[in-house]
């Protein structure tokens, strides 16, 4: 999709809200008017009823993000219903935004308040425009705050139709704001002074660029940047499982995931079955049209196409060996989209650039190690830190594995699971910080004032 421009839907004028020329922006208004003053439950009933909304339109809503970003459908679906997931989830938290009390002795009573921080500007990328947006907004406004979503310019279709949802849900105009376009327009969203928040999902450059953009305002900024996710596969692991689940990785989204395990750490006596097993499961993957619901799509856009192209032949030239694909798909039918073959990559050296870059499309590397020492140090020499799978049967291995990776989550023995939404997600290192996701991304989102009060005779 074109950059469209800066535009506004909602109750935000856009570009009048970014420029800064004028005050008392709808959002402002919206704070100012009460949204946080509002008996929580309101929020909870609001919120809820926004998700179900978003169940209803479910088709629409991945019909719109299959056609943007070039899922399969049936991927875009589970998007919208983890986006459901987050409005359900904090609904159910908005009016748990509970305070402590602090003993300080006889005549004084003290206690504190989590307030919301006003604006949260909420800057989004392409991969999962509308479950990121959403992992985002849902904390923000049920802690009361006001929200302005920046989509990016490929994939934001999704994004607009969730803030006209936002309106049929009654959510009052102005609190749940849009402003699309590329990145000037996220660059003058960011430095706004008008903006107390911002949640950043991207690029780890366009993280820094935000960071340094909020430190002139003084605002807190959550990050949620890029991964070069290990997946430890130990020689005594259930390797079918672990097989399929590798597989499974680079159907979804075409590995455009920022969790996407595709540093693949292989003990070596594991070595040949597991590229046995995996290999024919990735041959048996089917490309095509994300609306004809194959089991993987294309990548993004030709510029993705090409950089991800561009990794492998650097990749082949350090003697790389591709036991699948490699190349862009030949196909009749495929030859006109930005396909690539899921790609199995063997002998990638360590500290190579296809080891240590997120390549973000649908390629998986293969990196021996002989020892549980050797496979933490590798799984630790990236600059990222966001997910590290681990695959074995010995508890003592995945329990050290576990304490010793640097990483924002750890996931033994299965990469995905039910009721995901609640645990909290962020980056180590290089890949962010800040939580997001369950209980802990209410912190993101309050600032917490204290009162003490005397009431004593003196
Ligand atoms: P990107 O950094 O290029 O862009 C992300 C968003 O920032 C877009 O909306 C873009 O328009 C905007 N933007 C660009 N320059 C800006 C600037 N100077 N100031 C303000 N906004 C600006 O990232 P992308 O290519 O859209 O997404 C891919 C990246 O996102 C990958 O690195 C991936 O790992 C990461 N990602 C991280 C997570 C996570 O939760 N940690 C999730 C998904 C994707």
């Amino acid at each position: 999709m074109a950059d469209p421009g800066t535009s506004a839907i909602g109750a935000v004028d856009g570009r009048m809200f970014i420029d800064g020329q004028r005050t008392g922006s709808r959002a402002r208004q919206a704070v100012d008017r009460g949204w946080a003053g509002l008996p929580p439950v309101r929020r909870v009933r609001m919120l809820n009823q926004l998700a179900r909304l978003l169940r209803e339109r479910s088709r629409a809503l991945a019909e719109l993000e299959s056609l943007d970003v070039g899922k399969p459908l049936r991927q875009a679906e589970d998007d919208v219903a983890a986006a459901a997931g987050y409005f359900e989830f904090f609904a159910g938290v908005a009016d748990k935004v509970f305070g402590s009390s602090i003993p300080l002795g006889q005549g004084f009573l003290d206690f504190t308040l989590r307030e919301p921080l006003g604006i949260s500007a909420q800057i989004v990328p392409w991969n999962y425009p509308l479950r990121l947006a959403s992992r985002g907004i849902a904390p923000a406004l049920a802690a009361g705050n006001a929200v302005v979503a920046k989509p990016a310019a490929e994939a934001g279709l999704s994004i607009l139709y969730l803030a006209e949802l936002a309106l049929e849900a009654g959510i009052p105009a102005g609190v749940f704001n849009v402003v699309t376009g590329g990145r000037e327009t996220g660059a003058a969203l960011a430095s706004h002074p008008g903006i107390n928040h911002i949640t950043f999902t991207g690029s780890v450059p366009t993280g820094i660029a935000i960071m340094k953009a909020a430190a002139d305002n003084v605002v807190p900024v959550t990050l949620e940047l890029g991964g070069k996710s290990p997946n430890l596969v130990f020689a005594d692991a259930d390797l079918e499982r672990a097989a399929a689940s590798s597989a499974s990785t680079l159907m979804q989204n075409a590995a455009q995931t920022c969790t996407a395990p595709t540093r693949l750490l292989l003990e070596q006596g594991a070595h040949d079955r597991f590229i046995e097993l995996l290999a024919t499961r990735i041959r048996a993957i089917r490309l095509g049209r994300g609306l004809d619901n194959p089991d993987m799509g294309p990548v993004v856009s030709e510029r993705q196409m090409e950089r991800v192209l561009g990794y492998i032949t650097a990749g082949s030239r350090d003697g790389a060996r591709a036991i699948t694909g490699g190349v862009r798909a030949q196909a009749r039918e495929l030859a006109a989209g930005y396909f690539i073959e899921p790609t199995l990559l063997d002998r990638v050296e360590r500290g190579s650039v296809l080891e240590q870059e997120e390549i973000f499309g649908p390629v998986l590397t293969v990196t021996t190690f002989e020892s549980l020492d050797e496979a933490i140090a590798i799984a630790n020499g990236t600059p990222y830190g966001l997910v590290t799978g681990v695959w074995t049967k010995d508890l003592s291995k995945a329990m050290t594995a576990a304490t010793a990776v640097k990483s924002g989550q750890v996931r033994v023995n299965g990469y995905s699971v039910e009721g995901s939404i609640g645990l909290p997600f962020g980056g180590y290192k290089r890949s962010g910080f800040g939580r997001e996701q369950g209980i802990e991304a209410l912190a993101s989102y309050t600032q917490i004032k204290n009162v003490m009060i005397n009431y004593g005779p003196s």
